[in-house]
């Protein structure tokens, strides 16, 4: 592993290997990240692994202020990778003096759940994530499932760009209790770690009842039960038939179930197939 924060060094270590993969993250790393970093270095010869909170895509200047950053651990998780370039970028490496994040109108899909919560937060995240793309110009890049629009917009962008990239999906990687690893937990206290189980619990409990249920009562049920969930303040809960919105997509023909909340004041998410 070795880190540099000019992607004009990493460029020139690339340039002429057979497959190049991304692995866009905005650090504090976790196993869930280091997931995506294994899959790609069984995909491709070398990976490249951006770390860069990216301030466009934070609606909230407080939230950008207490995103967990931690750059030395971070590198420490990798040093035992080989094969592995690490792109570390400022701000000023990544966008001009006074850019704006650019306006993207793809995806009905980006539109909804966290499109509706966190305005501007996917046109943040599409222009940083086309810049890294056409940065490196590598033939793969990862994207976990816990973020499952952000994955579906990204596909999306890909495909309205024409850029020749394949964006592959990743399992979601989870706690031994099953909530769904994020830089996001270690801000949690002892306590709220606890209330953020029922995360999954409120998951799994759609799975069940919408097996003899109706949409409509399943939601209402788990809207009812995580009303009575001290310090859990339930943002949306859906049930999605995905064939319906990406019909472009072969493999999201499936049904799935999205949550997001806080905890306290952190915000989680999480989605399930169900
Ligand atoms: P982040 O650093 O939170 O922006 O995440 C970077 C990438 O890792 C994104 O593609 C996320 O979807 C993915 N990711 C985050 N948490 C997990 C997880 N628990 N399992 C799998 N992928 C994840």
């Amino acid at each position: 592993m070795r880190a540099y924060s000019s992607h004009k060094d990493i460029i020139k270590l690339v340039n002429k290997v057979d497959s190049v993969g991304l692995v866009p993250t905005m650090g504090s790393l976790h196993e869930g990240h280091l997931s995506l970093i294994r899959k790609a270095l069984m995909e491709n010869e070398k990976v490249i692994v951006s770390i860069y909170v990216n301030p466009m895509q934070f609606d909230n200047s407080s939230d950008l202020k207490k995103y967990p950053r931690n750059i030395k651990n971070d590198l420490q998780k990798l040093e035992s990778f080989s094969d592995i370039f690490v792109y570390t970028p400022n701000d000023n490496d990544i966008y001009k003096k006074k850019e704006k994040k650019k306006k993207y109108n793809f995806s009905q899909f980006t539109k909804i759940m966290e499109g509706a919560i966190r305005p501007g937060h996917f046109d943040g995240v599409a222009t940083v994530v086309e810049k890294l793309l056409r940065m490196f110009n590598p033939c793969n890049a990862y994207f976990g499932e816990k973020d499952f629009q952000q994955l579906i917009l990204i596909k999306t962008l890909v495909k309205e760009l024409k850029l020749k990239v394949n964006i592959i999906g990743c399992k979601t990687i989870r706690e031994d209790d099953g909530l769904a690893m994020s830089s996001r937990n270690k801000l949690l206290s002892i306590k709220e770690r606890k209330i953020a189980r029922n995360i999954i619990r409120l998951l799994k409990k759609a799975k069940q009842l919408y097996k003899n249920s109706t949409l409509k009562e399943t939601k209402s049920e788990i809207f009812k039960d995580a009303k009575l969930i001290k310090n859990l303040n339930l943002e949306y809960f859906e049930i999605l038939d995905l064939s319906m919105i990406s019909d472009f997509l072969e493999e999201e023909e499936e049904i799935r179930a999205f949550i997001a909340c806080k905890v306290g004041k952190i915000r989680l998410i999480d989605n399930i197939i169900i």
